[in-house]
């Protein structure tokens, strides 16, 4: 028995030692001598990575692989090969004539998946619904559906500034009727918005939390940051309101901003949250506490409360990145009407004088987000685009070099950008990593960036689902885009 056994493993043996290199990665792509990042494993070089049927097969030293000629191989000498990038905060629904260009946008800049942060239900589920179809040509899509928002809702449609983006809800129970169809579509998360009242927004977390989609939003106004944190808010864009919190008068601030509510519930949602935001925001900066600060961010670790700054939107005003002549090159693949807007958008902008509140804002912003990620709160890369000049897919690069400039090192932009959002709807098994089994969604790098995040830029490969877009196929693509 024992000698059978024996035999049997010397002939497996010699079988595996004679078939021939490389005929167990036939129809394999093969990524050979490349330097691999990812979050957990930082960089590792001289690895071969074999992708087959849209999925990392195997990933091993080079040395230790044998490959044929007849293997499809893409030499990484020199190289760099990072997880594919998401975009955590975009908005296919906010000029829709400009949907049908994102999807190309974002692959060309390597970005294989992205979360969409509110719009037209139907509208997103379409956009969605392609993108399922077209799984190697399009970048993933995450939707939220609509902005959930209280009485009078702000994104109302009342203005082309103003697009309906959201959906004004009464009372709890109307809040929870929207949940319901939301989640009845296929939402992957809800988004929660500033003119909700606690109760509603109380109502919407505890039914997003027993269907587990994760809820994110703005802090309600009528809220301060650690009830809404406590209560399950999983995520919070543009660190919206949160200063409001971290005042030494937060208290004072809230019960003013509740009176005002309450005045202006006749008015436009718009109107009423801007008068807020002018009446507080510099107040609130001002004033911002140290001790209040530490404990609104300990809540946000304690209670794994993410959040996705959104430098772009947020400081650009200040920073004006878009003064760029790269960046505005980027203009020339847009739809010519939205280019030529743009292009006059951010003359005007250029010239606006940057006010001394903006600046004093941009300074708290990135002086918070640096704190929260010292405190392991989970930051996520997202721009907002295509709002505020913000070139889909371009952008996020710029994202990711804020937050570096914020505190983060290169490899935790990375992993903001990566890991993070895979983390975020349970999907870190099949996305985020260089890992055997997972998605083949990568993009290789002509230079290091960990050496200096701006290298994330210098692209010359996109792998959707094991597609393979080299160069010339991103430039192609490009062409096309400008006409
Ligand atoms: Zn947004």
């Amino acid at each position: 028995m024992k000698q059978n056994k024996i035999l049997f493993l010397l002939i497996l043996f010699v079988f595996i030692g004679c078939s021939k290199p490389g005929e167990l990665f036939k129809e394999a792509t093969c990524i050979t001598n490349i330097s691999t990042i990812d979050a957990n494993n930082g960089l590792i070089s001289n690895q071969t990575i074999i992708l087959k049927d849209g999925k990392i097969l195997k990933i091993a030293k080079s040395k230790d692989l044998k490959l044929s000629p007849e293997n499809k191989i893409i030499d990484g000498t020199g190289k760099f090969l990072i997880p594919g990038l998401w975009d955590a905060h975009v908005h296919f629904a906010y000029i829709e004539e400009m949907a049908p260009s994102m999807f190309d946008l974002f692959l060309s800049y390597g970005v294989t998946s992205v979360r969409d942060t509110g719009g037209k239900i139907d509208f997103l589920k379409k956009w969605k619904n392609e993108s399922t179809a077209n799984p190697t040509t399009t970048p993933r899509v995450m939707i939220a559906g609509p902005l959930l928002d209280g009485m009078p809702n702000v994104y109302d449609g009342s203005s082309p500034a103003r697009p309906p983006l959201s959906v004004g809800l009464a009372t709890p129970e109307a809040a929870l009727l929207e949940v319901e169809k939301l989640d009845s579509i296929g939402v992957d998360l809800l988004k929660a918005y500033e003119m909700l009242s606690p109760e509603q927004f109380f109502a919407i977390a505890k039914r997003a939390k027993e269907k587990g989609l994760p809820l994110t939003g703005h802090i309600p106004l009528s809220m301060d940051a650690i009830t809404a944190s406590n209560a399950g808010f999983s995520s919070i864009e543009h660190l919206r309101n949160v200063e409001m919190s971290t005042a030494k008068n937060a208290d004072e601030l809230l019960e003013q901003r509740k009176k005002m509510l309450a005045l202006g519930k006749d008015g436009e949602g718009s109107v009423l949250r801007k008068s807020i935001h002018e009446s507080q925001r510099r107040e609130a900066v001002l004033n911002a506490d140290e001790e209040k600060t530490k404990e609104v961010i300990t809540a946000f670790a304690e209670n794994k409360t993410w959040q996705i700054p959104t430098f772009m939107v947020m400081t650009s005003f200040v920073d004006k990145p878009f003064a760029s002549k790269d960046w505005q090159e980027t203009f020339k693949y847009l739809p010519p009407d939205i280019e030529r807007k743009w292009r006059d958008g951010v003359a005007t902008v250029l010239e606006m004088e940057v006010t001394e509140d903006r600046k004093i804002y941009k300074d708290w912003f990135f002086e918070t987000v640096g704190k929260m990620n010292k405190a392991n709160v989970g930051i996520m890369a997202g721009t907002d685009c295509p709002i505020f000049y913000l070139t889909p897919g371009y952008s996020l690069h710029h994202e990711l070099i804020a937050l570096v400039k914020a505190g983060l090192t290169p490899l935790e932009a990375i992993e903001s950008a990566t890991l993070s959002p895979a983390r975020y709807f349970k999907m870190e098994k099949e996305l985020g990593l260089i890992s055997e089994g997972m998605f083949a969604d990568l993009v290789i790098l002509d230079a290091n960036p960990l050496d200096d995040i701006q290298n994330t830029k210098k692209i010359n490969t996109v792998i959707k689902q094991g597609n393979v877009l080299n160069r010339a196929a991103l430039d192609e693509k490009m062409k096309q885009l400008d006409q």
